[in-house]
């Protein structure tokens, strides 16, 4: 089972355009990427700029890297991506991952369909999808396009259009970069710079902390959980799912409360408003010009029922 860290949460970002120079960006990512291979031994981590030699980086980010630190410029896009990679090897290190080829097969195809909606998508950024081992109904991301469900939801959720929901809420948060604009605030330039270097692995640790579901970063105002919901129901009906998908999930969870089932309590106290949530929801699909499509797959009902039985 996973350890104590999961509760609910998740995370969102901001987009950002880069000031540093465009020298030191390419340059940083390069060398972090390679850095960050070694470190992780290259579970994670994928390729993000490969035309630097790694000597002539680091020759390059000597020249270059200081007036980055001055400018406490923003994370680019390439570098979050990075940062995601580091994160996500962290993740893996503090909660159980589960790895069941057919399950996973089924939640990276719908969150495949989601993503390839999104503009991150079309800027050739990757996202993953991983099951996290947990009874409690939870979800969250990470920068760089991570999104984490648990065991818990996967059997909670009813139809395949539930997940995807889900999922799609996850993809907007990250798609709106919210979390990098929250560490960019929290933590000084030349720390975020050094995490990407490899060379401050506490520093990693600490924002995987607050990253993690009950974490200072995983706190989302009802706006821009309103914003993710909304995001969301446009993926998924780009993605062909149903969208009521989003409001049959939530009702659900408010029915398992009443229940007097605790799996949800701490989704459903961790996110107030969430009767406000499902108005909105349900008024934004009153005003979708389409709001029909994939309700339910056998593959999910497959994954469901493993879950169901193991959990
Ligand atoms: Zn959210």
């Amino acid at each position: 089972m996973q350890n104590g860290s999961a509760s609910i949460l998740h995370f969102a970002f901001c987009i950002l355009h880069s000031d540093a120079p465009p020298c030191c960006d390419i340059v940083l990512r390069s060398t972090g990427t390679r850095l960050a291979d070694r470190e992780s031994g290259g579970v994670f981590v994928k390729p993000v700029v490969r035309t630097f030699s790694v000597v002539g980086a680091l020759l390059f980010l000597a020249g270059c890297g200081s007036s980055r630190g001055v400018a406490a410029g923003p994370v680019s896009l390439d570098e979050e991506w990075q940062l995601g990679y580091q994160m996500a090897a962290q993740v893996a290190r503090q909660v159980h991952i589960v790895n069941d080829p057919l399950a996973l097969a089924y939640l990276r195809d719908a969150g495949e369909r989601l993503h390839v909606q999104t503009p991150v998508a079309v800027a050739n950024r990757p996202f993953e999808f991983e099951i996290v081992d947990d009874p409690s109904v939870n979800a969250f991301s990470i920068p760089g396009g991570h999104v984490y469900v648990t065991t818990g939801l996967i059997a909670t959720a009813g139809k395949a259009n539930e997940l995807a929901a889900v999922l799609a809420h996850e993809i907007s948060h990250i798609v709106a970069r919210r979390a990098v604009k929250e560490i960019e605030k929290q933590q000084p330039i030349s720390v975020i710079d050094a995490i990407l270097l490899g060379h401050d692995p506490s520093g990693l640790q600490t924002l995987v902390t607050q990253a993690l579901p009950g974490g200072t970063l995983a706190r989302f105002t009802r706006t821009e959980e309103k914003e993710a919901d909304d995001k969301g129901l446009d993926l998924m009906v780009r993605a062909n799912f149903d969208p009521h998908g989003m409001l049959d999930f939530f009702q659900r969870l408010i029915a398992l409360q009443k229940d007097g089932s605790s799996a949800a309590s701490r989704y459903l106290a961790d996110h107030p408003g969430t009767q406000d949530r499902i108005d909105d929801i349900n008024e934004r699909i009153k005003k979708m010009t389409k709001t029909s499509g994939i309700v339910d797959e056998p593959e999910f009902q497959a994954m469901r029922a493993h879950f169901l039985n193991v959990g």
